[in-house]
């Protein structure tokens, strides 16, 4: 599905909507140029999953990972050009008994787990465009 938002609250009540049907062990991929609205849609989804601890950028880090009714991980592999085995061995905790959103995924192709589903965000002149590809969307 693609829809439009005109604010950051919209972009996070759509993040809720996808939210609500994900479970640990899932991975949502997040892309889009920069700040076209990954981090608040990250954001709409952790609040939506019970995480009530600010949820920030994680550029200058590899993730971070929060509690809420379920554990959410928030990757950014902004600074990554792949991921090279050891690396992943520092990764693979962040995907373990959470739902795991990565943004800037395209450096992990190959080597992250499968995504259940991908979320494109673009620039449009009202707002933005959001695009959410679910490959479980009945569930
Ligand atoms: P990214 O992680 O893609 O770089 P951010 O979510 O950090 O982007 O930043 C997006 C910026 O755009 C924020 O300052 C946010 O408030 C603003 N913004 C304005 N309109 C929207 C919208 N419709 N959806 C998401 N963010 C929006
Ligand atoms: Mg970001």
């Amino acid at each position: 599905m693609e829809v439009e938002t005109t604010s950051p609250e919209e972009t996070e009540a759509i993040a809720a909507g996808l939210a609500a049907r994900l479970r640990p062990g899932d991975v949502v991929t997040v892309s889009g140029e920069l700040g076209a609205g990954k981090t608040t849609f990250v954001r709409g989804a952790a609040r939506a999953l019970g995480v009530t601890a600010p949820v920030t950028s994680p550029t200058f880090t590899i993730g971070n990972r929060y509690r809420g009714t379920v554990d959410v991980s928030h990757l950014d592999l902004y600074r990554f050009e792949g991921v090279s085995a050891a690396e992943w061995g520092d990764l693979e905790p962040y995907f373990e008994g959470a739902v795991c959103f990565v943004e800037w995924p395209e450096a992990g192709v190959g080597v992250l787990p499968p995504a259940r589903a991908h979320v494109r965000l673009r620039h449009i002149d009202s707002g933005r465009a959001i695009s959410i590809d679910d490959a479980d969307p009945g569930v």
